[in-house]
């Protein structure tokens, strides 16, 4: 036993001496409240002290938010991205990402991408469709989190089909720009699926792997590190930004 953890410190020990991988991180987001929804699933709540300090710690570093748009400009050449571009996402939706998320954001003159179960939108907790229509007027990207949110690989073709063009097409309809991008929910996702997203007239697709995104990478399966709600505050945030790295260098081996 002693010799198999030797033999890992040697290898994390490698990986962290390898240079520095090129790319951009996309962070996970769920809710950015100190009361989440659903107390289970606390985990995926950030309170709004840490990300306010979160975000004070990337503009100290220099990064600047991009939406998953503004990389599809600069994957066909028509943007150039900035120097350190960060994409900041928010999944399934919930109305704290308006009223605790989007005033910190502006302060720090931020964008972001919000992934909505569209099914679940106006609910108790849920964003309604005028506060997701102003985030869009504000400059965030709005995409698709699927009408119900259920695993993708585990349904049939025409249910799956269903899953991602309702609900592109009721967010369109209902007055929204195109919407390009999609974010797998549970994060499961397999090659098949960037088929139909391509027919579906998607541009990206989020994932819940760890990693940095290049203009070459796959852009229905870009990389993502998931924000967690903080124990050893932003030192654990700077952990999760090296992990995607990290897992980069690891990939590139
Ligand atoms: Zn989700």
């Amino acid at each position: 036993m002693r010799i198999i953890g030797v033999a890992i410190l040697i290898v994390c020990a490698i990986i962290f001496l390898l240079p520095e991988p090129e790319g951009f991180p996309i962070l996970e987001y769920h809710q950015v409240t100190d009361a989440p929804l659903d107390p289970d699933f606390e985990i995926y709540n950030v309170p709004p002290a840490d990300f306010a300090a979160q975000l004070d710690y990337l503009q100290a570093e220099g990064y600047t938010t991009i939406t998953l748009k503004d990389f599809m400009y600069a994957v066909r050449g028509y943007r150039q991205l900035p120097d350190k571009p960060i994409v900041l996402t928010f999944d399934d939706g919930y109305a704290d990402n308006y009223s605790e998320m989007l005033p910190i954001l502006e302060a720090h003159k931020m964008t972001a991408v919000i992934y909505v179960i569209t099914n679940e939108l106006g609910r108790a907790g849920y964003l309604t469709f005028d506060e997701l229509k102003d985030m869009e007027r504000r400059g965030l990207e709005i995409g698709s989190h699927t009408s119900d949110h259920l695993p993708l690989t585990e349904l049939d073709d025409t249910f799956k089909r269903r899953q991602v063009r309702e609900s592109k097409i009721y967010l369109e309809w209902s007055g929204l720009q195109p919407i390009c991008s999609l974010s797998y929910p549970n994060g499961a996702f397999n090659s098949k699926l960037e088929e139909l997203l391509r027919e579906e007239n998607y541009l990206t697709a989020v994932t819940g792997e760890a990693g940095l995104n290049t203009l070459e990478t796959n852009p229905y399966e870009l990389y993502r590190v998931h924000i967690r709600k903080p124990r050893f505050g932003l030192t654990e945030f700077k952990f999760r930004l090296w992990k995607a790295e990290f897992f980069a260098k690891l990939r590139a081996l």
